[in-house]
């Protein structure tokens, strides 16, 4: 799938749809989700253009990665959530139900979370 430069993150990250920012560093730009599923819900997203994990995991610079994974990390102490505890979910691809084609985490915390997956 090739990247689409005009997803809602990539133009979050030209500045040309607003976000409410939590956190950024050199590879990482951080904002809560427009819906939040929890008292925590904060997504983080990689500057560079890749379409999701598989393809950011495969292309990304270990600079990139290290900054992406530690902008998770002080997420979660900025927001409070590392201090009860915090689910890490990345949704790739069709079978995950992926929404948007710019890879993100989604952080989510703030009370208890239930359990991982829905019962089918
Ligand atoms: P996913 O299904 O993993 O692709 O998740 C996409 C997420 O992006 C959803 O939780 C949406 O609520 C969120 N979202 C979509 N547009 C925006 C936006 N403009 N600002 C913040 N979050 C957004």
């Amino acid at each position: 799938m090739p990247y689409d430069s005009n997803n809602v993150f990539a133009r979050i990250l030209r500045g040309e749809i607003p976000c409410n920012k939590v956190y950024e560093n050199d590879f990482a730009l951080a904002f809560h989700d427009l819906h939040p599923q929890a008292p925590v819900h904060v997504l983080v997203i990689p500057k560079g253009a890749y379409t999701d994990h598989k393809n950011f995991s495969s292309n990304a610079s270990d600079a990139e990665i290290a900054g992406f994974e530690r902008a998770i990390g002080k997420v979660a102490e900025i927001t409070g959530a590392a201090a009860g505890g915090y689910r890490l979910i990345s949704n790739c691809g069709s079978n995950a139900g992926q929404e948007v084609p710019h890879y993100h985490v989604h952080v989510l915390g703030g009370h208890t979370l239930g359990p991982m997956l829905a019962r089918k």
